[in-house]
């Protein structure tokens, strides 16, 4: 048993510049620290972020109340008790708040605690972070979904879907990964200054161009896929995220032009696309709570995965509804739509108990911390959603995954996606 000695928080910055919490916590020999990340398309039943709304010095985004927490009652709670107790750790703060969705505290304040007490947790074992949660060998390498053009809230071009990703499934290694991607990105950056456009990156870390055409961004990803020597559909396949929340009106959607369609036209639009850009994956096809229009497009179509992440928000209910509409086939894992490191590995453990993909995710706003990648490892997940190889904090968590794969060596293996 090594006990908690006291939790330490400060107020540092996101990659978006906005302030968030980190949390250090500490035992007699070591400390580890973790900071909370925040998104941008947030889903209405996600945990709540906590912020110090009434304070303008930094208009209203700081989080000074949640770190006084922290740093007094919170803090006091949980002094003495084990550092490789993450359950009783994450019950007593799930306790402390007290409300459904994290709102007394803030799933930021309690979320940036359980991280860093998994941390310090392996650290004070002496293994590596990945090796600390559920899977004990045979570790798995997952697939990188890497978000190569930005639209919807994380630029500001006009693109209504919000990310358009590539998953190297040709890939037998994660090295071998990470070329096939910086490959068609590297073809990608040609293709669009060739044309003219800018190849500044959004939030994400992929490219922001000025078009706003869905399929002007396909044809673009297609042509850089091919450029770079791979096969559309085999060797590379393109991910969308809809982050559909953002495109409904009056039950009418405008995914794939600024014109608002029904459920049906907008699943026939869908199918075209799949048709035509041999897309393997759309996230958030629908709003959160139109259930049944996620589970009409699941008896429409066939062989794409579908994940849903305002849709579930990491929630073991909403999960558990999702199963039984036949809404999706798999999830979208953020931690902090949840709040805790224990909630979040439940609901990974159910995921994969009734056969979804789990994909460990990023947020928008995000930070150097790496926590996802041992996370993607650890719980033998299938992919991992971590921006483009641009913008560190993106490719901080790539850069970990490579060092997993190296320590793992000979026995290193990629994850199955099919
Ligand atoms: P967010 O975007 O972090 O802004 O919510 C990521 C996503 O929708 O997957
Ligand atoms: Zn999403």
């Amino acid at each position: 048993m090594s006990k908690i000695l006291k939790v330490k928080a400060r107020q540092v910055f996101d990659s978006r510049g906005n302030p968030t919490v980190e949390a250090e916590v500490f035992t007699k020999k070591n400390s580890c620290f973790a900071i909370c990340p925040s998104g941008a398309s947030t889903g209405t039943y996600e945990a709540h972020e906590k912020r110090d709304v009434k304070n303008k010095q930094y208009l209203g985004k700081s989080v000074l109340g949640p770190i006084k927490s922290i740093n007094t009652f919170i803090s006091k709670k949980l002094v003495g008790l084990d550092i490789h107790n993450q359950e009783r750790i994450d019950s007593i703060l799930i306790n402390l708040d007290g409300t459904r969705q994290k709102s007394k505290l803030g799933a930021n304040t309690i979320l940036a605690i359980s991280m860093a007490v998994k941390k310090l947790s392996a650290k004070e074992k002496g293994v590596p972070l990945y090796k600390s949660f559920f899977v004990k060998d045979n570790f798995k390498l997952p697939y990188p979904l890497m978000n190569i053009i930005n639209g919807g809230a994380h630029a500001n071009n006009g693109l209504r879907i919000q990310e358009f990703m590539i998953r190297p499934d040709k890939a037998k290694t994660f090295s071998e990964a990470m070329r096939i991607c910086f490959l068609v990105i590297k073809q990608l950056s040609k293709l669009i200054k060739d044309r003219g456009l800018s190849t500044s990156v959004g939030d994400e870390g992929g490219f922001a161009p000025m078009i706003s055409n869905n399929n002007q961004a396909l044809d673009l990803i297609v042509s850089a896929i091919k450029k770079a020597g791979f096969k559309n559909g085999t060797d590379v396949c393109i991910c969308l995220d809809v982050a559909a929340n953002e495109l409904l009106k009056k039950n009418k959607y405008s995914i794939h032009s600024s014109k608002f369609i029904s459920v049906e036209t907008s699943i026939n639009e869908y199918k075209k696309i799949i048709k035509k850009y041999k897309i393997k994956s759309i996230e958030d096809p629908f709003a959160e709570n139109d259930w049944n229009a996620w589970n009409k497009l699941m008896r429409n179509i066939s062989k794409v995965q579908i994940v849903g992440d305002d849709l579930y928000v990491t929630n073991l209910e909403r999960l558990k509804k999702g199963f039984l509409n036949l809404s999706s086939n798999a999830i979208l894992i953020k931690l902090n739509q949840i709040g805790t490191v224990s909630e979040t590995l439940d609901v990974i453990k159910f995921a994969q108990t009734i056969g979804f993909k789990t994909i460990i995710s990023h947020r928008s706003g995000d930070s150097e911390d790496t926590f996802i990648a041992d996370l993607a490892v650890g719980t033998n997940s299938n992919q991992i959603k971590t921006g483009s190889l641009a913008r560190s904090e993106r490719v901080a968590k790539y850069n970990q995954l490579l060092r997993i794969e190296e320590q793992l060596g000979k026995k290193a293996r990629m994850n199955i996606i099919h």
